[in-house]
Parts: C-alpha cells; structure tokens; sequence
C-alpha cells in the first residue's frame, strides 16, 4: 500500500470507530494528512502500524461526579481522562470544566497534546480529561465540592509517574488546589509532582500561570524575526480573557505592541489605542465579571457575540479563546484586511478550512501544538522542581521558557523544509512531533 492509501485507510477505520466524534476526527485528519511525506519515506513506521496505535488511546475513562449545591440539590456531571500516548514520558494535559465537554472533545486535545509535548523536548506523553460542569456563577464551596467528588475517582488513574493532569478551559488554581487537597487526602501521600499548576507554596512552579499567553508571544516573535520584523508598533488582535489570552496581552505590551481586542463567550470589545490590561485582569480575574463591564469603566467599544471579532484591521491575529472560534469567513476578512501572522493560543482556534485559507494567501501561520506549548513546557519544569524538591527562580523559569519556545519553532521549521515546506509549521509541527514519539514507539516493540 501506497502512504496516500494507508493513512487514507487509517483515518476511514477512526471515522468508523468513533461514530460522531467530529472533534476528534478533524484533529486526526489534520495530523495524519500532514504525516504522508512521512510514511513516503519510512515504510518501516508502516509495517509497524504505528499510525494506527497513536490514533488509539492507551486508556480512555469516563466515570460519574456526583455533587451537591449550596441549596443541597443533587448534581451529576460526567468527568473524563483520556491517557492517549505514554511513550515518551507520563501522560501529561490539562482538565477542562465546561459544559460542552465530550469524549470527542477530550479525544481530540488529547491527541494533539501527545505532539505539542513531545516538541516541548521534555519526557511527558499525551493525555486530557475533564467534566461537562459549568464553573460559571457556582459558589466557590460549590466547585470545591465538584472537585474533591472528581479527584475521588481519579486518584486512582494517575500520579507523579503515571499521569500528570493540570488546568485548561475552567480549571485555574483555585480547582488544581481542591483536587490536590484530595488527592493527598486519599493517597496518604505528599508527591506533588501529581499535578502542575499548584499553587506557589505547595510545589507550584513560578512563572507557570503566565507561560501559555508568554510562550505564544515567544514563538511569535521567532516567526516575526524569521521575516526580518518585531512586534514594536504592531497592531495585533486578541479573542478570549482568560489565562492565555491576559498573558499574550501583557507580553505583546512588553514587546511593544498594541492590542486592540480581547473577548468573553458573551462578547468582544475593541479599543482602538490598546486595551487596558489591568483593567481586564480586575473585571476577569479579580471580580469575575463578563467583558462588557470594560467599556463602563475604560471606554471603548463593546459587541455582543463574537462572530466579528475578526473584521479588525491588525498585522497580527492571535486567537486565544477556544476551538474553532475563527472560520473561514473570519479568514477572509482577516486576509482582506491585511493581517501577516496568524497564531493559535487556544487549542484548534482555527477551523482546517480557515488555516488553509491562511496558509493560501502567504499568511504566516503558527499552529497551536508549537505556538501555545508553554504551558504544558512550564508544566514539565513544575514536574522537575517537585523530583528535585526546590524550586527555580521566575527568571530561570522563564529563561527556560524562552528557550524552549525557540526550539520548537526551530524544528518546525527545520522539519517542514526537511520534507520541502517551506514556511508550513502545520506540518513541520506535526512531523517533529510525530518523529520522536514514533521513534520511541519503535524501540519499545509492540505495545
Ligand atoms: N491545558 C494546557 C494545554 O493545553 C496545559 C496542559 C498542562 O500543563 O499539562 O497544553
């Protein structure tokens, strides 16, 4: 069989094993697609199956969570770990807390994250879990509740060199320090290694909360520097308010930019000499309001919905928000309006026909697995701390940070040209990645 056919037939036997799991099928596609120049050369990965293993999840468990509200009704919400890929390393992701949580969801950041670790250089396999509970307007007893109830099944499924979850979507730090109370609780154990994204006086890393909105502005400007240019004087558009974006936005204004968007799932403002970050951090961090609350207190202007976040004039766009927030049209508007680089902070921000249409119009494009990698980077040094029993500096976290930020664009780069694409991370991403899990795979035998 020819590489166009296998990995063909590899995607057709996911697409029917796992009925109606869209998310899960379009990650895969992008991944495999891009891996063909790959099995062109290496018929041995072939003969091995190593694509279909890696589409495989080592485990998958979905279990029952059980909570009471602070009107002592009774909720139930269904709580998910996906260990896709161990070779390399621990399984290594974050939980998500939203209420479009599936298994189709958690299939899909799982499997890009057994690629955006490996290119993190650092020993850490691909994992994700998480629950279809909505953080938003419960009291803080309440997701307190939730999360003890969740780390009451999943003690069982992970530890320091087993499975190392973290935050993403509705888990920050106030959630990793409940689920870790428990989990010490019920382990009679003190490894902190558990989980990443603690809490700064029992194993938390410092520079761990800012390092996926930092690291994204990192390799931005790696790919900014590659085409002889800097962020100063740039006009960059960001979507979200969160963890990432808040981070990309400070970075970017230290670098010398102006950011004229941020956003909530309620709506987006635009201000057109820059955001007020601080401002941002009190209404969304601080006093958990929505978005909209920025324009009674800063000015600018304020839309509800975000369809047309993405019809801003800007050189830079940097989605940060959730999967596939920007479309096809957004594309079109961004291209029309002059955009250069387009840069994935959220996991899959970009629906497969808006990057294409980008990648088209010789719009420089930075996937998610290599741009927002910092965080699970900062992660794995958090996990090196805890083994060590010390912890760094900021300014050593983030040294190290920077540079593993330059080398993942580094071998994205140098993979793509490798392989005769030029300029095209996508690919370059997904090769690197891919490589040495594959290798690792290989030299195990059958697993
Ligand atoms: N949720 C983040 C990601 O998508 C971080 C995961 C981690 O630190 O384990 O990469």
């Amino acid at each position: 069989m020819d590489a166009k056919n296998y990995v063909e037939t590899v995607l057709e036997d996911v697409k029917r094993r796992n009925p109606g799991e869209t998310e899960f099928h379009n990650a895969v596609a992008e991944v495999l697609h891009s891996l063909t120049p790959v099995f062109e050369k290496r018929k041995d990965l072939m003969d091995a199956a190593i694509l279909e293993r890696i589409v495989e999840p080592e485990r998958a468990i979905s279990f029952r969570v059980p909570w009471m509200d602070d009107a002592g009704k009774i909720h139930v919400n269904r709580g998910f770990r996906v260990q896709f890929n161990g070779a390399i390393g621990p399984y290594k992701g974050g939980l998500r807390f939203h209420p479009s949580v599936n298994q189709s969801i958690i299939k899909f950041l799982g499997f890009e994250q057994i690629f955006k670790n490996s290119l993190t250089g650092l020993p850490m396999g691909g994992g994700k879990g998480g629950s279809d509970f909505d953080p938003k307007g419960k009291s803080d007893a309440e997701v307190m509740r939730f999360c003890q109830s969740f780390m009451t099944e999943l003690y069982k499924h992970i530890g320091p060199d087993v499975d190392v979850p973290a935050g993403d979507i509705g888990v920050g730090g106030r959630e990793i320090g409940y689920m870790y109370g428990m989990y010490r609780k019920l382990s009679n154990s003190s490894s902190q290694g558990v989980l990443t994204g603690k809490g700064l006086t029992y194993g938390g890393s410092l520079g761990r909360t800012p390092a996926t909105g930092y690291g994204l502005l990192y390799f931005t400007s790696e790919m900014l520097a590659d085409k002889g240019e800097s962020f100063k004087g740039k006009t960059v558009a960001i979507s979200g308010s969160g963890n990432v974006a808040t981070y990309a936005i400070e970075k970017a204004q230290q670098m010398g930019a102006k950011v004229v968007t941020c956003s909530d799932s309620s709506g987006y403002i635009y201000c057109k000499d820059g955001v007020d970050l601080q401002a941002v951090k009190q209404i969304k961090e601080v006093e958990r309001l929505r978005i909209k609350e920025y324009v009674n207190r800063c000015g600018g202007e304020y839309f509800e919905g975000c369809a047309n976040i993405w019809d801003v004039k800007c050189d830079v766009a940097l989605p940060c928000a959730t999967q596939n927030e920007l479309d096809l049209a957004a594309a079109q508007k961004l291209i029309q309006n002059g955009v250069k680089y387009v840069v994935e902070g959220a996991n899959m921000p970009c629906s497969l026909d808006a990057m294409k249409a980008f990648q088209d119009a010789g719009v420089y494009f930075g996937p998610a697995k290599a741009a927002n990698a910092g965080g699970v980077a900062c992660s794995g040094l958090e996990m090196t701390q805890n083994a060590l029993r010390l912890s760094w500096s900021f300014e050593e976290v983030d040294e190290k940070l920077q540079n593993i930020m330059k080398n993942i664009f580094k071998s994205a780069k140098k993979s793509a040209e490798e392989y005769g694409y030029k300029d095209n991370l996508v690919v370059g991403a997904n090769i690197a990645g891919f490589m040495k899990v594959a290798t690792a795979m290989m030299g195990q035998g059958l697993i």
